[in-house]
């Protein structure tokens, strides 16, 4: 594991209320930020974020716990960390070159290496060619690249950003964000590790290597996700695109848990519990299905009987086809639909590829397996991975049940190839006719 930059170990933070009671703005929050990686912390609003980043910063202290940087007590600002504030918090009548130079100046740094390394920010944040211009004559766009330069030019180890790009509109936040994201990675920056700050979860999955899901009253971690992703990423993935509707999941979760009809109406969510059935049981299950006496529709119970499936047999093969759309379940009976029937009875290379495309609509693990290999330079990863990933929402069990059965009905898909030794998932070599 990389080393860590920053840990809270049961960091507590209270304030005084209009009443003068305290209220309790974070409790018990643990968190460790890692040399080399950049974490996401979403949040509601006024659930503590920027309360967080405070003490982290040093710019306040905790009431309860520690906040340690390098192993140490952190006492006060240190000059290894940097932080970006979501108000550019220029000062309107000094240019963008002294608004940049002022850090370094409370530093102690002289003046011409000042001129320099300011200059060098500036250029790298892509403002080269303003130095002489004054806040007010920039863009909103602009602005936050002189706050980010500010906090660059003190080549933090740290870099921590409260909502910076949420004061802009969408289009500079996003090239603001890919900028950062591609010094980032190629490693321009002095920057060891990266905190962002945001509400917006799309923005969340984008950049980071994993997303802290933060708890209101008082606030807390309450969830994390791992985006085990290559930046960049394609923002309309599928596999962005299943995070994002994971981590958004992660968040309405407790706070209002109606909403969950039943599985047939629900989209799974990637962290999901997948129902425990074999291809070979799914296609058997249908071939009876579709046969006299049942001719397409059947009593369940009699159907156990038929196929010799035990209750929680047939509960998970059931599910597993109402979830691939292949039948669905109606009083007590379950009904082909004619997309099973057309499934059952096709030839063998039809079967695949309908499999697959009904796996990628609807099983998100899957399709984000997929994705994840797609952007894989070397193509395959290890089954730990995505193990890891379903730990945080699933026990051992249901998370291995969930590895298994993806793996199985990608396979199926022929969406990918698996080494059962070495644990390795991977594309198929020739896999340009499987997909389009
Ligand atoms: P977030 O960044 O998630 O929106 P904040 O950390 O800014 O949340 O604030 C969390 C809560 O703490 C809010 O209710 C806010 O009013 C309160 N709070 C933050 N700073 C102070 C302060 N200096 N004094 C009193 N209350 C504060
Ligand atoms: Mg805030």
């Amino acid at each position: 594991m990389a080393a860590p930059l920053i840990e809270l170990r049961s960091v507590g933070k209270s304030f005084k209320s209009a009443d003068g009671t305290a209220r309790a703005v974070l409790e018990s929050v643990d968190f460790t930020l890692r040399e080399g990686e950049i974490v996401a912390l979403l949040g509601q609003s006024g659930s503590g974020k920027s309360t967080l980043l405070r003490l982290m910063a040093g710019l306040i202290p905790a009431d309860h716990g520690q906040v340690l940087y390098r192993g140490m007590p952190l006492y006060g600002p240190a000059d290894g960390i940097s932080m970006v504030f979501q108000s550019f918090a220029l000062f309107p009548w000094l240019t963008v070159q002294k608004n940049v130079e002022l850090g370094l100046e409370a530093r102690g740094v002289p003046p011409k290496e000042r001129a320099e390394r300011a200059e060098a920010a500036i250029e790298l944040i892509g403002l080269a060619g303003f130095e002489g211009a004054l806040p007010r004559e920039l863009s909103g766009g602009m602005r936050q690249r002189v706050g980010i330069a500010r906090a660059l030019v003190l080549e933090p180890e740290v870099l921590l950003m409260d909502e910076a790009f949420s004061a802009l509109d969408v289009l500079t936040g996003e090239r603001l964000r890919e900028d950062i994201l591609d010094l980032w990675e190629s490693r321009q920056l002095s920057t060891k590790a990266i905190l962002v700050v945001s509400h917006n979860i799309e923005e969340a999955v984008m950049m980071a290597d994993r997303v802290l899901v933060f708890a209101s009253d008082p606030g807390r971690v309450r969830d994390e996700l791992p985006i085990p992703l290559p930046r960049p990423r394609d923002e309309e993935s599928g596999g962005v695109r299943s995070l994002i509707d994971s981590v958004y999941g992660l968040m309405t979760v407790g706070s209002q848990r109606h909403g969950r009809v039943s599985t047939t109406e629900v989209k799974l969510q990637l962290g999901d519990r997948l129902p425990e059935a074999d291809v070979a049981r799914i296609e058997g299950f249908l071939e009876v299905l579709v046969d006299e006496p049942f001719a397409g529709r059947a009593d369940l119970p009699k159907i156990a009987e038929e196929t010799g499936l035990s209750d929680h047999e047939l509960l998970n093969v059931s599910k597993a086809l109402t979830l691939l759309e292949f039948a669905v379940l109606e009083g007590g009976d379950i009904q082909l639909t004619p997309l099973g029937e057309h499934f059952v009875r096709a030839e063998q290379s039809e079967q695949h590829a309908l499999f697959a495309q009904r796996v990628l609509d609807n099983v998100p693990l899957v399709a984000y397996i997929r994705q994840a290999l797609e952007r894989d330079p070397s193509g395959d990863l290890h089954e730990d991975l995505f193990l890891r990933l379903l730990r945080f929402t699933l026990n051992e069990e249901d998370a291995k049940t969930a590895l298994r059965v993806a793996i199985e009905w990608g396979r199926f898909g022929n969406l990918f190839e698996y080494d059962y030794t070495t644990g390795i998932i991977h594309l198929q070599k020739d896999d340009e006719a499987t997909l389009d």
